[in-house]
């Protein structure tokens, strides 16, 4: 039996890890199928506080699971396959192990959105991807499509320029939802190109990989051919909170819902980060909410055992 189970190892999983274990709580925590989650696939991190000259994304990951362990942390590499809130203690089935606990803190993050059109699937990993700084590298001196027109697609666009021969960015409307300070560097960046107004309708190519993308114009509705080697995907994240349907509330997006004290619906569950975080989804911010999660966690466990819990929190 657990005190605290704490699901995922990004910002949110490991800030929660770092907290329950200076509580003496001996938080086990789920490493998942992606350690660390999206921080890990982002080449530099320039916006998290402690870090004047950026810190890539891996090594802020590897960092942080170290200072968790420090504290006695037991992190482990499994993945929650089925989980039981209805009852207390909650049960957890991973792959390889099953966890009893008293309390659970959900950061299960999210997955890239995908286009979900013809020729995306079957062209994964041979000119298809998610991840700029995993595949960037193998599209040197070639040409390559961006799509969406959030800060991802412009970040991970202009990561790209440092291979690529031209950046060309596809967005469904004719203005970016990116940061202004991104919008001026990627209008300043001439190895980035744009096209406002479309969307990709199916990925062509051969067996070696990605040839052309056919577009389609949404104000004209006119359809063209567009030549790349590559594309690059960057529309947003899906929830990972399949596990958790019929367990706990989600909305109408999946998103985990929480109060403003990371309580989900179920006493003693938690949640923290993107897996619940319909507005700022940041590294800090997800760090921050999962440290709420961890005191909240030492709160309820102390109730439960009939203390008064020390901190100040109502
Ligand atoms: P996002 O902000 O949700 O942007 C998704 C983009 O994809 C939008 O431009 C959207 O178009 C477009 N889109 C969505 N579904 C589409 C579809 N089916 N077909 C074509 N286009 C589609 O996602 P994000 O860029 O991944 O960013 C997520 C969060 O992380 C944001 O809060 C962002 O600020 C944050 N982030 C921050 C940084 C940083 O601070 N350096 C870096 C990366 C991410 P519309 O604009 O028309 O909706």
């Amino acid at each position: 039996m657990e005190d605290v189970v704490i699901l995922g190892t990004g910002p949110a999983g490991l800030t929660a890890a770092i907290y329950a274990a200076r509580a003496e709580l001996a938080p086990v925590v789920l490493r998942g199928d992606q350690p660390g989650g999206q921080v890990t696939i982002t080449d530099a991190i320039d916006n998290f506080p402690g870090f004047p000259n950026g810190i890539a994304g891996f090594e802020l990951f590897q960092s942080m699971e170290k200072q968790a362990e420090r504290f006695g942390a037991k992190i482990v590499s499994d993945t929650a396959i089925e989980v039981d809130f209805k009852n207390h203690p909650f049960k957890i089935k991973a792959r390889e192990n099953a966890y009893q606990a008293k309390s659970v803190i959900i950061a299960t993050g999210s997955d890239p959105r995908k286009l979900n059109v013809p020729g995306e699937k079957e062209y994964v990993g041979k000119g298809v991807s998610y991840c700029a700084t995993c595949d960037g590298f193998f599209f040197k001196g070639k040409k390559v499509v961006v799509v969406g027109g959030g800060d991802s697609a412009v970040e991970e666009g202009l990561f790209l320029t440092k291979f690529a021969t031209s950046v060309t960015l596809i967005h469904r409307r004719d203005r970016l939802r990116a940061h202004a300070h991104l919008q001026s560097r990627a209008n300043a960046n001439e190895k980035m190109n744009f096209i406002w107004d479309s969307v990709v309708t199916e990925v062509l190519g051969k067996e070696g990989g990605v040839q052309a993308l056919r577009l389609q114009n949404l104000k004209t509705q006119a359809e063209s051919i567009f030549d790349t080697d590559g594309v690059f995907v960057f529309i947003g994240h899906i929830p990972n909170t399949q596990v958790f349907k019929g367990q706990i509330k989600l909305d109408e997006s999946d998103l985990i819902i929480t109060d403003r004290r990371q309580r989900t619906d179920v006493p003693g569950v938690f949640a923290a980060g993107d897996v619940q975080d319909p507005i700022y989804k940041q590294a800090i911010s997800s760090a921050g909410a999962g440290c709420m999660a961890a005191m909240e966690a030492e709160r309820f466990l102390a109730e439960q055992a009939g203390e008064a819990y020390p901190g100040k929190l109502e």
